[in-house]
């Protein structure tokens, strides 16, 4: 897997360009997830953490201009933010020259995927799969509520004290924000949040008019395939079984 550092002084510089974060714990119900949600970082918060890390990459990884991948990323993303209620212009979208099969989204609406996985990919439904799942993640802050549960909150750490503090908390700063695959970290999202992005990833996938039946097809292939570092998405739990059953029954409930 391909390793991107950070030094210290550009960890702790994104951190201090959003350290106001103010900890005021709030268990706050989001009726779409139909459930309770610990956040003591809002969206914004979060995407003020994601800013630095964002550009960071896009200097330190090869940004790919080859119009075969940006043509069908530009054909997908404005269709699918739209579907997920968001506004294409203020999301940006990257293709990473890389052989790794993964994708990733940042808070503040950042998606960077890999050549290697849209080489994967055998129609635009299977590249709005990933992108789907991707945009949930963000729509519902799971990384803020990541944050929320790690022991970096949990010691009652601010973002603000932990910039200060420094690299000992780098890794799990980068891996809390979702950057974790690319930057060699790897903090897989719970079992919960994967269930709940894919779940949505297909309902924005149907709203936009993709065949939401191409996810079960996709995610059916990238089992098949893994082995060695799994992406993100492909984290030991849930299993792919279980993602698969539910994917399947959300994909029936939809008419897919
Ligand atoms: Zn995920």
């Amino acid at each position: 897997m391909q390793t991107v550092t950070m030094s210290r002084r550009e960890i702790i510089r994104g951190l201090a360009a959003g350290s106001v974060v103010v900890i005021a714990p709030g268990c706050a119900y989001n009726e779409t997830l139909g459930r309770n949600q610990l956040l003591f970082v809002s969206q914004g918060q979060m995407a003020q953490l994601a800013a630095s890390a964002w550009s960071d990459l896009k200097k330190q990884e090869k940004i790919s201009t080859d119009p075969k991948y940006l043509r069908r990323m530009q054909r997908v993303a404005p269709r699918m933010i739209q579907a997920a209620g968001g506004d294409p212009a203020q999301w940006e979208v990257q293709v990473f020259q890389s052989d790794q099969l993964n994708a990733f989204a940042l808070p503040g609406g950042r998606i960077g995927f890999y050549t290697g996985i849209l080489d994967i990919m055998e129609n635009d439904d299977q590249i709005a799969t990933v992108m789907g799942h991707e945009i949930a993640h963000v729509n519902f802050n799971h990384a803020g509520e990541r944050y929320s549960q790690s022991s970096l909150a949990g010691a009652g750490l601010t973002v603000a004290q932990v910039a200060v503090s420094g690299s000992q908390y780098q890794n799990q700063i980068l891996g809390v924000l979702g950057a974790g695959a690319s930057l060699g970290v790897i903090l897989p999202f719970s079992r919960k949040h994967e269930l709940e992005a894919d779940k949505f990833g297909v309902r924005y996938m149907s709203r936009a008019r993709y065949n939401p039946g191409e996810a079960v097809r996709f995610w059916e292939k990238m089992a098949a395939k893994k082995s060695g570092q799994p992406p993100e998405f492909l984290s030991t739990h849930p299993s792919d079984a279980t993602r698969i059953t539910q994917l399947k029954r959300e994909v029936a409930l939809l008419g897919g």
